[in-house]
């Protein structure tokens, strides 16, 4: 076979695999544009990402024949719209796959993401950090440190050169370092990065932002696992509030438009959450860990599992998903009359139940 290196050849770069760049020997037969080296790294882009983009990628990666300049401008901004679209589309997918946990999977639809970035950004773009981070936080998921540090290293030296480079993106830097530092059992500089990351967030989007909770999330796992429990509780309890605060307000605004019988069209209403899909599997992951946690401790402290159970059924309400959200809010009524807590507290809980039960009518 005639072997076509990407670099020596920059023409042939589609004859290379999508996912560790090898000379191709397979090609997808469904866009006829992507190239694997053999049948294990197809399997792992389909099963990430290719399957969702396959046929977004055939107007990418072909080019057709035109023969007026107009025609040809037209399709270079389709392409050049498409590649943006693809870029975030990746990124939140990478996401998603890296909050369940998922880190295998994520790495195609992380290389994906980064691809579409050096395609238009350049190679030396701040653009490309956040493809950099997913990378590093799959390899870290999969133990692979080196290969983590690797691609911190590269982020870090693109913001350090770039001086454009926004609090969100500083603050992502420093929560992946840490992750790094509490891998490599660094509590002192994970507890440094992580503060940088909730100093940055709070600065792009304030203290009580949901996107700032992930850094309290993980300083707290850090005094968790150093048995300092009272400052890990104070932590966990203001990740609480802040997606109790955040879910609660949804939840009001839809509660609000059963009462009111709002639908006068008489469409169902759309429950949203206003996440995207990775920050519901983060809000996922953070309160099922932190539930864990409470549930270790329900008999001395009842109310603080039964807070996160609460937060968890709007939650699960506002993602359409009545059965989770009412095995949740069961959960709940049963602890607090376990441990026989007022009737205020158990009637709350009642409320949540019905409202579930309701929706469950109409829908069937
Ligand atoms: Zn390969
Ligand atoms: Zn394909």
């Amino acid at each position: 076979m005639n072997v076509i290196y990407p670099l020596a050849v920059p023409k042939g770069r589609r004859l290379c695999c999508e996912v560790c760049e090898a000379p191709a020997e397979r090609v997808c037969a469904a866009c006829t544009v992507t190239y694997y080296c053999g049948v294990v790294h197809q399997k792992a882009d389909w099963d990430s990402i290719h399957e969702k983009i396959c046929q977004l990628l055939i107007p990418l990666r072909t080019s057709m024949p035109f023969y007026n300049s107009e025609e040809e401008r037209q399709h270079g901004l389709q392409q050049l719209q498409q590649r943006q679209y693809l870029i975030e589309f990746c990124y939140t997918v990478a996401q998603k796959y890296l909050f369940e946990g998922k880190h295998e999977d994520a790495v195609p639809a992380a290389l994906q993401s980064l691809r579409f970035r050096v395609n238009l950004y350049g190679l030396s773009s701040i653009e490309l950090v956040p493809a950099y981070l997913l990378l590093a936080e799959a390899s870290l998921g999969l133990g692979r440190i080196v290969q983590a540090e690797e691609y911190l290293f590269q982020a870090q030296w693109t913001v350090l050169k770039s001086t454009d480079c926004s609090n969100a993106t500083h603050s992502l830097l420093h929560r992946n370092l840490g992750l790094l530092c509490i891998a490599k059992k660094n509590y002192e500089e994970a507890r440094y990065h992580l503060a940088n990351d909730i100093y940055f967030a709070s600065c792009a989007f304030g203290t009580e932002d949901i996107r700032t909770s992930g850094g309290y999330f993980h300083l707290a796992n850090i005094f968790y696992d150093l048995k300092k429990l009272d400052l890990a509780d104070t932590l966990y309890t203001k990740v609480s509030e802040i997606w109790h605060a955040y879910l609660n307000n949804h939840y009001q605004v839809l509660s609000q438009a059963h009462i009111q019988q709002m639908d006068l069209l008489g469409k169902l209403f759309e429950n949203d959450t206003g996440l995207d899909e990775a920050q519901e599997a983060e809000a996922i992951r953070i309160l099922t860990s932190i539930l864990n946690i409470r549930e270790s401790t329900s008999d001395k402290a009842p109310l603080k599992t039964i807070f996160v159970l609460k937060i968890l059924v709007m939650l699960y309400y506002l993602m359409m998903n009545s059965s989770k959200a009412q095995e949740y809010g069961m959960r709940a009524l049963s602890l607090a009359k376990e441990q026989q807590l007022d009737v205020h507290e158990q009637s709350t809980i009642q409320e949540l139940l019905s409202l579930i039960s309701t929706e469950d009518h109409r829908i069937t």
